[in-house]
């Protein structure tokens, strides 16, 4: 645990694979770099691997002040205890306010381990990050200008908001794409900062002897079309009309985390909460109720369709264009009407 450090800078992890940072790191600057505005301090990355000085720069331009490289070939692959012991180093030197990782599989080993080493609070999986003030009310102790980390709680029934006023840093996982990816400013200055961290055979445990990266089968949040089908459109066969209406507007489809499980399509094409966050120009939602753990993946979408035989069905409330009928009758028109018109 650090002491509580008014002025640290507010950090990210730059998570990177063979020299290429993670898109996740970059929105992670994003909103770093508001929060860092609003607390009027400096935002500094951190990044560790090998051959790394070529993408200090990249996260610069995406709003970092300052970047903390830690380049060793003992870092080439992650390994939870030698990324520990890093980012341990690094926070104890440094004593930054807030530490923001990505909830990537790495994201997710790598910060539990730093909150568990660091005596510090840890929120995963965050859907939003504020600076605001908090009151005890039992005690009437005021907190001011702490990290509010912003998420669905029991089961997506609440959003909470969870805050750290004591145990510092205060520390987040949030998932990719649900904060928006920032512009590039190439003429943006910052500093590059060199670190070194010794490390020994003990933090060294695994001997990584090959790694195997599985691509998803679908971009989902690269698409500016996305046609979702729910548990509503009945079977494998008949989900079929959701591929074909995504084919005809040039989308690609998606899922509800219950057609995922239903085996209409694969898990890699599910949206929400547990699956992929989208912001696409156009998402048509079909035969899917709007559940909050669903909405939590798609909400931000730019134009919303729904069709639903349900008038009350909570899709509708978040929706643009609202078609209330049967999905039979109503995607084959709509499939037919863009084939026309294309
Ligand atoms: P349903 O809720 O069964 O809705 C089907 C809809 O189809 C209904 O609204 C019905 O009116 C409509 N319909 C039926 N027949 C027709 C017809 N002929 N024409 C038109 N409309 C019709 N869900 C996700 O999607 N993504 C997640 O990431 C996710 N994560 C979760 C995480 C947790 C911790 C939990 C607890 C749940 C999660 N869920 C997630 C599940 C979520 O709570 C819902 O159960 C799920 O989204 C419901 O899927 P659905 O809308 O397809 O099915």
């Amino acid at each position: 645990m650090i002491e509580v450090n008014r002025q640290g800078e507010v950090w990210v992890f730059a998570e990177q694979h063979l020299g290429k940072v993670e898109d996740i790191a970059f929105e992670l600057l994003g909103r770093a770099r508001e929060l860092a505005d609003k607390l009027g301090v400096k935002v500094g990355a951190v990044i560790a691997g090998d051959s790394i000085k070529s993408v200090c720069e990249e996260l610069i331009q995406y709003g970092a002040d300052k970047v903390y490289a830690v380049e060793n070939n003992l870092l080439e692959h992650y390994q939870t205890n030698s990324y520990t012991k890093v980012l341990c180093t690094l926070i104890e030197k440094h004593k930054p306010q807030i530490v923001l990782y990505g909830a990537s599989p790495v994201g997710r080993d790598l910060a539990p381990r730093v909150a568990s080493k660091m005596k510090a609070g840890l929120t995963a999986d965050c859907t939003d990050l504020q600076i605001g003030n908090h009151e005890i009310k039992k005690t009437g102790e005021k907190h001011e200008n702490l990290l509010l980390q912003i998420r669905p709680a029991f089961g997506g029934n609440i959003i909470a908001t969870i805050i750290n006023y004591d145990r510092w840093p205060q520390m987040a996982t949030v998932r990719e794409g649900v904060m928006p990816m920032p512009e590039p400013d190439a003429k943006r200055k910052g500093e590059v900062i060199d670190e070194s961290v010794s490390l020994s055979a003990q933090d060294l445990p695994i001997e990584i002897i090959e790694q195997v990266r599985r691509e998803k089968s679908v971009n989902l949040k690269a698409s500016r079309i996305i046609v979702a089908g729910g548990a509503g459109v009945g079977s494998k066969e008949n989900f079929r009309m959701i591929w074909d209406l995504a084919n005809a507007l040039g989308g690609v489809p998606a899922a509800t985390r219950a057609a995922a499980d239903l085996g209409y399509i694969g898990k890699d094409y599910q949206v929400g909460q547990t699956g992929t966050t989208v912001r696409p120009s156009l998402y048509i939602a079909i035969g899917l109720s709007g559940a909050i753990q669903h909405q939590a993946g798609m909400s931000e979408s730019k134009k919303i369709i729904a069709v639903n035989n349900d008038p009350d069905a909570a899709i509708f409330d978040v929706a643009h264009y609202k078609v209330c009928g049967d999905l039979n009758e109503v995607v084959p028109q709509m499939i037919k009407a863009v084939k026309e018109k294309v």
